[in-house]
């Protein structure tokens, strides 16, 4: 039976596995081939499926159970055994209606830099289940800078410490999506209802939801009735509030009342750390595969800000080399991702960050290449020099040939100097934030 097999993957999963993922499985029905197992959560059910479905289904096949599959079903929907005792649905029971939950979304696979750091400091003091200090907690940022992991890892560490919250996690899409069907559906009251007895309400990609006139306003009743009951919510976007065109300016003005974080676009320092992680979980998988010294490094400075590229680019690189069988070396690298390297190569150029930083300080598109030395002009000029070191993949006497002929030693001059006064000066680390966002938009 059952408890035979569950002795067998303790042996196979470790004491601390067994005891946090194993033994609270309930094998709840066993017909047509399929094994139900009843979990208490959502990000439960996930979990185990990811990392011991094959193992239990490997141990049920010895034990000479003719199952053809695993599955993992919420405690409160799974059908009964037929002797077990029939739980009782409560009324207030009623599935949460989020979209799933990405297991590999969580804090521990979130790599921490500067210029993610306020987010995640932001995302884990919620994630902590205290008293709400802050409300909504509000998460912008370009695409592929981690919002939605964020959001998903404060979602798991909830569940995981208080397994009897109500998480809900969604997209502004499929949260129009369902007050939509509501509507037609004549349910209205219903979809109020459930989403006001959340405890927790993450919507994400909130930007979806502007110049859709009644989504928005039910979101904004949503919003105001959690916010009431002292409900934790969680937005993301793609901008700040206030930039958001087309989203009404009381939900505006709401959104901006709890914390509003900002995710920057990746640095090296980030990015490297980022693909080191990714690669040792890829040693996992590919064993004998050797990295050649450099190789993270050289996509760190080449590839573009947005972590989803950078991924997908050191995927791509190890089951090519895992095919060919070969060490992964610069040559390979750049053979393998010649397409990903050209396409960031193109993402930002000297010239529009001339013509950009010239536009923010009002001066002439000349001026960058010209002589003049007046501070005003000058300093813009140093920042389109900082901008061209950290978004470009020049060389410094690239850099000074599009600077008007200047030689390598002022471009370097003027990258220190910025470097130098970005720290104690915050209007320049403002713009030169601001700025950066422009051009990687
Ligand atoms: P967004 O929602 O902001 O567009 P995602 O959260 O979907 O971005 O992130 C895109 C991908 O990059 C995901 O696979 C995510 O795990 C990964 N990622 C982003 N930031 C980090 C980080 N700091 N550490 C590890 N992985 C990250
Ligand atoms: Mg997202």
């Amino acid at each position: 039976g059952w408890a035979d097999i569950r002795e067998n993957l303790r042996t196979r999963v470790g004491k601390d596995n067994y005891i946090t993922w194993i033994e609270p499985l309930k094998l709840s029905a066993l017909d047509d081939g399929v094994a139900s197992f009843a979990v208490p959560t959502t990000f439960f059910g996930d979990w185990v499926s990811r990392n011991f479905a094959d193992q239990i289904l490997h141990q049920l096949h010895r034990s000479g159970a003719a199952v053809e599959r695993v599955e993992f079903v919420l405690e409160r929907n799974a059908p009964a055994l037929p002797k077990a005792a029939a739980r009782k649905r409560a009324p207030e029971e009623k599935e949460v209606p989020g979209a799933p939950l990405d297991g590999r979304f969580t804090f521990d696979s979130f790599v921490v830099g500067k210029p993610n750091e306020l987010a995640h400091a932001a995302a884990r003091r919620v994630a902590e289940g205290g008293p709400v200090t802050f409300n909504p907690l509000f998460l912008y940022g370009g695409v592929g800078l981690g919002k939605t992991h964020l959001m998903h890892a404060v979602a798991h560490e909830l569940q995981l410490r208080q397994p009897d919250l109500r998480v809900l996690y969604l997209s502004a899409e499929q949260f129009m999506y369902r007050f939509v069907q509501a509507l037609r559906e004549r349910q209205v009251m219903d979809f109020k209802e459930l989403f006001r007895s959340v405890d927790v309400l993450m919507v994400d990609d909130v930007q979806f939801i502007a110049g859709k006139e009644s989504t928005q306003e039910e979101f904004f009743h949503t919003f105001n009735a959690l916010v009431d009951q002292n409900k934790q919510i969680i937005i993301s976007a793609d901008r700040a509030p206030g930039e958001i065109k087309g989203l009404e300016e009381r939900i505006k003005s709401r959104l901006q009342c709890g914390l509003v974080v900002d995710l920057h676009p990746t640095d090296y320092e980030l990015r490297l750390g980022i693909l080191q992680q990714k690669a040792e979980f890829y040693h996992t998988q590919y064993r004998d595969l050797v990295i050649a010294p450099g190789v993270l490094e050289f996509l760190a400075h080449r590839i573009s800000t947005n972590v989803r590229v950078l991924e997908g680019a050191l995927t791509r690189l190890f089951a090519f080399a895992s095919l060919v069988g070969r060490e992964i070396t610069l040559e390979l690298t750049q053979d393998c991702l010649a397409d990903i390297l050209r396409a960031s190569d193109r993402k930002v150029t000297i010239e529009e960050i001339q013509r950009k930083v010239a536009e923010h300080f009002n001066i002439r598109l000349s001026d960058m290449i010209g002589p003049k030395r007046v501070r005003t002009i000058a300093r813009p000029r140093q920042i389109a020099m900082y901008l061209s070191k950290q978004l470009t993949s020049r060389s410094l006497p690239d850099i000074g040939r599009r600077f008007g002929g200047r030689d390598h030693t002022t471009i370097m001059h003027g990258v220190r100097k910025i470097e130098e006064l970005m720290t104690a000066d915050s209007q320049l680390s403002d713009d030169l934030q601001m700025l950066k966002r422009l051009l990687q938009g």
